[in-house]
């Protein structure tokens, strides 16, 4: 057989093969054929059913991007930082908020066990990007990507109390600047340009901005730049390097964010409104004390002024005579100042709780 027909030959076979495939009305299944008992979820799809030859076959490719939709409307994905600075307190926090997953130690992708969420641990820079393009629901990452740039279909929803640092602009120790116009015209080294060109230009000073991903401390030893402007937390960083800390630029924390379209997705709405009493409970448990406290009787007045707890403390007789026994909450941020008072005005034995969870 000649070289003709053995190409008239394989012709036919195809012509053939498609034709009966698009006749056929039978339900059946794409497979990717890799190997016998292949077990791909997405190839082995059922095609939706043809009605005569004329309607377009389906392709895998088409069933997949289905499949995928699909099952995202079914479980909300959350981006957080794979083996960073915030990972650890972001798996605590998740831990904190009652869900149950495997870590990054064993999986980039862990589905939680007890709530509809797929976590994905990837580089924090690429968290907004991700939220952005639809890939992932939400993300948790620090705020200061999000000065530098927010994608604009991108919102925060919550503050989440860890991961805190600073933008914070540094000069050489020994450097003559004392003050920020004294950078006029100068360099700026920094992982962050768009933060730091903003905080000039709000300030009305013209500055160069040389943007570094990594150790930017090292910019002015090297002669890159005069100043640098960097994230930090104690400072030990730019005590390290020889550098003083002349002004912050912004303050930072973890932040939780989503794409803006993830509400108008009916289920998606009621997971994530769901996920959010969880974090509220631990951030507002986190905000407050318990507190319990004798008191004579006459002082309860000044009490409820110093203490509203909530709606109002919770208060019941002591088996003492004109004694109280107060229950309330006092705000973390003002617990100290809180106790003082209540000791000046006649409260004693008070004794401190944490609170695991708060559903306000
Ligand atoms: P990745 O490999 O994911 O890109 P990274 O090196 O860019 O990580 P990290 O150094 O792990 O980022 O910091 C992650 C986040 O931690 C920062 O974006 C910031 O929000 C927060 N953070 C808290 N304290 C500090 C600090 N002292 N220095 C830098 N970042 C800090
Ligand atoms: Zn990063």
């Amino acid at each position: 057989m000649g070289p003709r027909e053995v190409l008239f030959y394989c012709l036919s076979f195809l012509i053939c093969h498609v034709v009966f495939d698009v006749a056929s009305n039978e339900r059946e299944v794409f497979c990717c054929k890799k190997y016998d008992g292949c077990s791909s979820a997405v190839e082995h799809l059922p095609v939706e059913k043809r009605v005569g030859g004329s309607t377009p076959l389906s392709r895998p490719r088409d069933l997949k991007k289905e499949y995928i939709a699909n099952m995202n409307n079914k479980s909300l994905k959350l981006a957080i930082q794979k083996g960073g600075r915030l990972t650890d307190d972001t798996l605590d926090f998740l831990r904190k908020s009652g869900l149950e997953f495997e870590s990054y130690t064993q999986k980039l992708f862990a589905s939680c066990r007890n709530f509809p969420l797929e976590i994905v641990y990837v580089r924090d820079d690429d968290i907004p990007d991700y939220v952005a393009s639809g890939s992932v629901d939400i993300g948790i990452l620090g705020q200061n990507l999000l000065y530098e740039e927010r994608p604009a279909n991108v919102k925060k929803l919550l503050n989440l109390r860890y991961g805190f640092c600073a933008l914070t602009l540094a000069v050489p120790k020994e450097s003559g600047v004392q003050a920020i116009a004294d950078l006029s015209g100068k360099t700026i080294a920094t992982t962050y340009p768009n933060s730091t060109k903003n905080f000039f230009k709000k300030n009305g000073i013209s500055v160069e901005t040389i943007k570094i991903n990594g150790s930017v401390e090292i910019a002015p030893t090297l002669g890159v730049a005069q100043a640098i402007a960097d994230l930090t937390s104690t400072g030990s960083t730019l005590t390290l390097n020889d550098l003083r800390p002349l002004t912050k630029i912004y303050d930072s924390e973890a932040v939780l964010i989503a794409n803006d379209k993830t509400s108008s997705v009916e289920s998606k709405r009621v997971l994530l409104e769901k996920l959010m009493i969880r974090f509220k409970g631990v951030l507002s448990a986190q905000n407050y004390k318990y507190v319990m406290m004798n008191a004579p009787a006459e002082i309860l007045p000044k009490l409820k002024k110093i203490t509203p707890g909530l709606k109002a403390p919770t208060i019941s007789p002591l088996a003492k005579e004109g004694w109280l026994s107060v229950q309330t909450v006092i705000k973390e941020d003002t617990f100290w100042e809180t106790i003082e008072k209540l000791k000046s005005v006649g409260a004693s034995g008070i004794i401190v709780l944490p609170i695991e969870k708060m559903i306000l």
